[in-house]
């Protein structure tokens, strides 16, 4: 059997000359204050194991990790009609840009773009009685995890700074693909953001995605089957901006990435990950993070293909 926490054991020293080379995301200035040096990893298996290393039970700010939890619960509301708001192509543009949007009709490349998620949030406002709560219960179910909690500071910042998410959300709004007040789709987008959770609380919680669907607690579905394979195959080909043949290139896993530092991945059937260093390469994925998932694929072998 693989021993997983040897495996874990080694990850600090092979990522220790990637530290120091990139640099946290300073345009939300709360991101900026958190320490560059930290690096933690969970693995939470389908069969209930947890393993983790280093900082894997220290809260974050999970940003466009988010949107992967978004989207899945507006598949389970919206199904396949989600689909005719949003695509499922990469963009091969920074996840914040509007350049698209005009040529292609207002309707965002992907669900994993800032301007996809926008029109997600706006899904889920015409589902949800209680948005912000809803999901926060939504996320505490699926982490397991009663106390999580949003970081007020981070949601302040991005509000005061989010210039460019609210430009993406009034330019939707011209093509029809906005509905509910931009004011409010904002402030449910940058709460989403701005949720503070572990790698521990976000390895259990994207369980669901190695388990076709299968909530991590409880008897129920998160998703579909098929629903949690699409969500997979647009981790893979979309989910960590516009590095994401990079990442299937050299991780080979469905991973989604956030500016906080952040990675999750998931391997299918088997379990799923989530790794934090809050150091970003250029295209805003972790650093440090890329290489320890790359070198745990290495050494487990556990890649999709
Ligand atoms: N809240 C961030 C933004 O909208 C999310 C960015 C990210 O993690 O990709 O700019």
């Amino acid at each position: 059997m693989t021993d997983f926490a040897s495996i874990l054991g080694s990850l600090p020293a092979a990522i220790a000359p990637y530290q120091g080379k990139g640099k946290q995301a300073d345009y939300i200035p709360a991101l900026a204050e958190i320490p560059s040096d930290k690096f933690g990893m969970a693995i939470s298996t389908v069969d209930g194991r947890d393993y983790v290393i280093g900082d894997a039970e220290e809260g974050f700010s999970i940003q466009s990790i988010s949107k992967l939890f978004t989207l899945s619960l507006a598949m389970h509301y919206a199904g396949e009609r989600v689909f005719k708001r949003v695509g499922v192509e990469p963009s091969g543009n920074p996840f914040n840009s509007l350049s698209q949007l005009e040529s292609e009709n207002g309707i965002p490349r992907n669900p994993f773009i800032n301007a996809g998620a926008l029109v997600i949030a706006d899904v889920l406002l015409g589902h949800l009685g209680s948005p912000k709560q809803d999901f926060l219960d939504y996320m505490r179910a699926l982490s397991g995890n009663l106390d999580l909690q949003y970081d007020e500071q981070v949601f302040r910042s991005e509000y005061d700074t989010g210039h460019r998410n609210a430009a993406l959300a009034h330019y939707l709004y011209s093509f029809g693909n906005i509905k509910h007040p931009i004011a409010q789709v904002l402030d449910f987008y940058f709460y989403q953001c701005s949720l503070n959770m572990s790698c521990l609380d976000l390895a259990r919680a994207s369980r669901f995605l190695a388990m076709e669907g299968q909530h991590p607690f409880r008897d129920e579905r998160v998703v579909s089957p098929l629903q949690a394979r699409r969500i997979n195959t647009l981790m893979m080909t979309c989910g960590t901006y516009d590095e994401a043949g990079e990442f299937a290139f050299h991780v080979g896993l469905p991973c989604k990435s956030g500016v906080g530092g952040g990675i999750v991945a998931t391997v299918p059937g088997k379990m799923s990950i989530c790794v934090w260093s809050p150091e970003l390469g250029k295209k805003g994925n972790s650093l440090p993070g890329m290489q320890a998932l790359k070198t745990f694929v290495e050494k487990t072998g556990l890649a999709v293909f």
